[in-house]
């Protein structure tokens, strides 16, 4: 079995359309989503029903959260919050029920899903380094959970100690617990514009992240188009 495991999309459709095509030609016969399915970029609508139609495990990310919801989003960074009121505002009630009924943790064959963190999952927890993934290592009763949310694409891995680990691919050895960042399809942050997914190749015990280039123009034309703030566009190119 091979899983297209994606997340953070964060209603980047161009770049959501190239990671499914993507995984198509790479023989992924399964599909699991790591929320974010919208917030900051301009097809929010199209990006729900991308990933509801493919019927696949889905968990929620903060800005699902915040999409379904009606709370004020003061607290939020600004540029954020406005992206964020604009989503609610292109999402039926139906669509934003569904944001609302996602689960926020989830285990898939033998492996965890979560957006941020296993140790209370709904505090929207940033892991960044080694020591923020030891408290999650705490509460993963399996080998290997798969996470987002800081759109930067991470392996963690704990033996006696816990490591961090940035590489292109990772095997699954036994004795050992992973703690695996997805990456961003929509907003990557680690310096490379590129949409990332992983594929986890489930009989050779492998972890592959795959970078692929999408039409990042017509992305940012769109979030131009529709009023967005400019930022939200620059930053794609950056991947920051
Ligand atoms: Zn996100």
């Amino acid at each position: 079995m091979r899983i297209a495991i994606f997340g953070d999309i964060h209603a980047n459709l161009e770049a959501l359309q190239t990671v499914l095509a993507d995984a198509q030609s790479q023989y992924c016969t399964d599909y699991i989503c790591l929320g974010d399915v919208v917030g900051y970029n301009a097809n929010p609508s199209e990006c729900l029903e991308i990933v509801r139609a493919m019927n696949c495990p889905v968990v929620k990310g903060n800005h699902d959260h915040d999409a379904s919801l009606d709370h004020s989003l003061d607290t939020m960074n600004p540029v954020a919050a406005e992206a964020l009121q604009w989503t609610r505002n292109q999402l039926s009630d139906e669509q934003r029920e569904w944001l609302r009924k996602l689960r926020m943790v989830r285990q898939v064959s033998d492996f965890t899903i979560v957006h941020s963190t296993l140790d209370q999952p709904m505090r929207w927890d940033y892991v960044t380094n080694r020591f923020d993934a030891m408290s999650n290592f705490a509460y993963q009763f399996t080998q290997v959970c798969f996470h987002g949310h800081t759109h930067v694409p991470r392996v963690y891995m704990k033996s006696s100690v816990v490591q961090e680990i940035a590489a292109e691919s990772v095997i699954i050895e036994p004795g050992l617990k992973y703690f695996i960042n997805a990456g961003s399809v929509g907003q990557p942050r680690d310096g490379d514009w590129r949409a990332c997914y992983v594929i986890y190749d489930m009989e050779e015990r492998r972890i592959v992240f795959r970078r692929l280039e999408y039409d990042i123009e017509e992305t940012g034309r769109k979030i131009l188009a529709a009023g967005l703030p400019e930022s939200l566009a620059t930053r794609l190119l950056h991947g920051s």
